[in-house]
């Protein structure tokens, strides 16, 4: 829709405005956060009534449920930097010690513990002697001669098929609703991949950290905050240099020239627009693609090509009491194998009341199981009622459940998760060469740079810097301070 440029008014705070950022997801609101350090006028648009995008935290008869990301898990100092100096830090909560001791998986149908180091894996049934020994093999293995390798080509050639059914499909399926066969493991897997090209293997690569001293991550910590996952957005967004404003639909983009972008949208108050050098686009790629078509038709088609993949997220309510199973773990996984074989409906089962405290009334648990995915579209399609009888036909026998739910509900995602499959390199080189040609214009959000919460505040820190860089580089501001605290450009 083109607006009569007499029918829209200035949007209130946007003279002189740095950085729009459309759309207030995680990928907005921390491009935004890191972007307000630095000294940047900003100001974020979010079409919806609340911040967050996906992340949304719901409470039905005292269960407390998640409708996208139910946790962090961290091993990036960027990321400890960002909570902390965010003040997010003070309302962390952190996993309990019941969850941290076992892994589950699904092996011969039924509910077997994962073992948890190399020497339990030596000696674990679960793993055949054959499997066992290819394992082993792994640091003779040579490098990749294909250029783009999947996730199943990488991790079969370096350690085996066995590994890659039983420890990387279940998670990538699990994790990221994804399928290896067809997943970029450059994108979806980078840390396994560098260390191959960095150190020859996976193996040589860990012994050589280990050796130096050197750790490219601190040990990893998994957290979610006390009113849930919702407290992450909401605290963000109440901080004024974020420019936060919900309701604000954004429908057209346009560029006057470099560095010179106008943008116009609805709100509650009618037709606005706004100006400024650099405009952010964190919304999902088709949204990207249908506000860019007016300006680039080919960067519009690459990001209308971007594969999302539906979702179900199935919580359930039980009494403690009727429930066998000690649930002395954060959940389990299902390999395809077992899922094929045993007609089972769900990828994997969350043990939230196990995880976090403050998930469940007292003496009951939660239970969040996924469904759908890239294994299985269509069960986006199933009703409240079937999808909440498949996940309880699945974990009943699993987990002894002998009475009935007290709580069920279900969220469903049609576009859930963004799909790093097929070319996925070239794909995201094709954008980056578009975007050259269209200074001041940035995409910030999941389909680039990884799905989970951690790598939309990695992602969007370097976005910032971009911007931040630019923006020193040709004086349009004042002052800006760098991101890491320094000063790089005083009042002249
Ligand atoms: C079921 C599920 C489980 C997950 N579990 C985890 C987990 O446990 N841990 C983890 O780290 N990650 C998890 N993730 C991934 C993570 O939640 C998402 O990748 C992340 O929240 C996406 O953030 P985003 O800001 O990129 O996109 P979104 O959250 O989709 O935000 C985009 C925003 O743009 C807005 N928008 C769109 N168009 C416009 C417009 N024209 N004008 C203004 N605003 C607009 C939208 O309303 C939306 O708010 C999960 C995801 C799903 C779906």
């Amino acid at each position: 829709m083109i607006l009569p440029s007499d029918d829209k008014k200035l949007a209130p705070g946007t003279h002189d405005l740095d950085v729009i950022v459309i759309g207030g997801g995680i990928s907005g609101l921390s491009t935004a956060w890191w972007l307000a350090q630095s000294g940047l006028k900003v100001q974020v648009w979010e079409k919806k009534n609340r911040p967050g995008g996906k992340i949304k935290t719901d409470i039905e008869n005292g269960f407390r449920t998640e409708q996208a990301a139910s946790m962090i898990m961290n091993f990036k100092s960027e990321v400890d930097q960002f909570f902390t100096q965010s003040g997010v830090e003070a309302y962390k909560t952190k996993r309990l010690l019941k969850a941290e001791n076992n892994r589950y998986l699904i092996n011969q149908g039924k509910l077997q513990p994962l073992p948890m180091t190399i020497t339990r894996l030596f000696f674990s049934s679960m793993w055949s002697t054959q499997g066992k020994f290819r394992l082993l093999m792994e640091p003779f293995i040579g490098k990749a001669k294909k250029h783009n390798e999947t996730v199943t080509e990488f991790i079969t050639r370096r350690l085996g098929h066995e590994f890659l059914e039983k420890a990387m499909e279940p998670l990538i399926a699990g994790t990221l609703a994804s399928n290896p066969d067809l997943a970029s493991a450059r994108h979806v897997i980078p840390r396994l991949t560098a260390l191959e090209n960095k150190f020859g293997s996976i193996t040589a690569g860990i012994f050589a950290h280990k050796i130096i001293g050197k750790r490219t991550a601190r040990d990893p910590e998994s957290f979610s905050f006390n009113g849930g996952m919702e407290t992450l957005p909401q605290q963000l967004a109440s901080d004024p240099k974020l420019g936060f404003r919900e309701n604000i639909q954004v429908k057209k983009i346009i560029r006057h020239g470099p560095h010179h972008w106008e943008v116009q949208a609805s709100g509650p108050d009618g037709d606005i627009y706004c100006k400024a050098r650099h405009v952010v686009i964190s919304s999902p790629a088709d949204a990207a693609a249908q506000l860019l078509k007016p300006i680039n038709q080919t960067l519009s088609e690459l990001l209308e090509n971007i594969e999302y993949t539906p979702l179900s997220v199935v919580h359930i309510g039980l009494e403690q009491s009727a429930v066998k199973h000690p649930l002395d773990s954060a959940g389990f996984l299902v390999p395809r194998d077992e899922k094929n074989t045993a007609k089972m409906t769900i990828n994997g089962n969350l043990w939230m009341s196990s995880i976090f405290s403050n998930r469940a009334p007292e003496h009951c648990i939660l239970l969040s199981s996924y469904i759908g995915g890239a294994r299985q579209p269509s069960a986006i399609n199933l009703s409240t009622q079937e999808s909440i009888a498949r996940v309880l036909e699945d974990i009943s026998p699993l987990l002894g459940i002998s009475a009935e739910p007290i709580m069920g509900r279900i969220d469903k995602h049609q576009r859930a998760l963004p799909l790093y499959h097929g070319h996925y390199p070239e794909k995201l080189k094709a954008i980056e060469e578009q975007l050259r040609i269209l200074p001041g214009l940035h995409l910030e959000a999941n389909y680039i740079g990884g799905v989970s919460v951690r790598d939309r505040i990695v992602s969007s820190k370097k976005a910032a810097e971009k911007i931040i860089e630019q923006s020193v580089l040709r004086h349009e501001s004042f002052q800006v301070i760098n991101i890491n605290h320094s000063l790089i450009e005083t009042p002249a």
